[in-house]
């Protein structure tokens, strides 16, 4: 990367390293950590927003997300490799960081399974990465939250200190595979009809219906923490087999085109 001027990405790691020192930016590297997953049953919801935060690390620094949808239904070009890192400052402790980490690559690991077109692949470093999980700090009692596809080149997937409680810390993974989701350009279950019962509204923001609705959809809130559903796999990989027409039309999702981004 000699000859091209530096991505958004380089800049804003340089300030940070700048500003707050490279230990800011030290990673859990693949590999560094194992663990296995467990199969703890919880009582409350998890819950995720896609609401603005900061890094716990960056919170001195420099940091800027985007994350929204306009009259598309954004995906990541079919075949892509989403590469992720996790950076290891900002949690209360190295076992934290850790532990989220190997988490996340669970989670990763369970889509990557599914064979869903589009793959995750944990990284090193933070520049070679589309997304960084991080610790959000306290809020609330949201356990997490993610992005939709898009053209930034560094992304945030939050875990906030709520999903660190004993009730959902060996179980964190199915909070990821939910904010994979998310990241997959899946939205909630619920998003255009709302949960009633649980008091929340439609979502609206373009939403559409791809496939069959499933009540026990990785992207529903249940009492029980998600897991990937068949149906989910199905219309996810319905969703990333969808292809322009001989004009070079997008595909098309009932009256909304698909729209593709390239990880950066
Ligand atoms: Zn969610």
């Amino acid at each position: 990367m000699t000859s091209n001027a530096p991505s958004t990405k380089d800049i804003i790691l340089d300030e940070v390293a700048q500003t707050l020192g490279d230990q800011a930016l030290e990673t859990v590297k693949p590999g560094e950590v194992k663990e296995a997953s467990s199969e703890t049953r919880v009582d409350e919801v998890p819950a995720c927003i896609t609401q603005r935060a900061i890094p716990v690390n960056l919170r001195n620094g420099p940091a800027d997300i985007i994350v929204g949808l306009n009259n598309e239904c954004p995906r990541w070009v079919p075949g892509s490799v989403i590469k992720w890192a996790a950076w290891r400052q900002g949690f209360k402790t190295e076992a934290d960081a850790d532990h989220a980490a190997a988490q996340l690559n669970i989670a990763a690991s369970q889509w990557n399974n599914a064979n869903i077109g589009v793959t995750f692949e944990w990284v090193p470093l933070a520049t070679d990465a589309t997304f960084v999980l991080c610790n959000g700090g306290a809020m609330g009692g949201v356990l997490a939250s993610a992005f939709f596809p898009n053209a930034n080149d560094l992304n945030y997937l939050y875990v906030y200190t709520t999903a660190f409680r004993p009730q959902f810390r060996s179980n964190m993974w199915q909070v990821f595979v939910h904010e994979l989701g998310h990241v997959l350009g899946l939205r909630h279950e619920f998003a255009i009809e709302g949960l009633p019962e649980r008091g929340i509204g439609p979502e609206g923001r373009g939403a559409v219906v791809l496939g069959v609705r499933d009540e026990k959809s990785v992207m529903n809130y249940r009492n029980d923490l998600p897991e990937i559903q068949p149906s989910d796999i199905q219309s996810t990989t319905e969703f990333y087999a969808l292809r322009e027409d001989d004009q070079g039309n997008p595909p098309m999702v009932g009256m909304t085109p698909v729209g593709d981004y390239t990880p950066r």
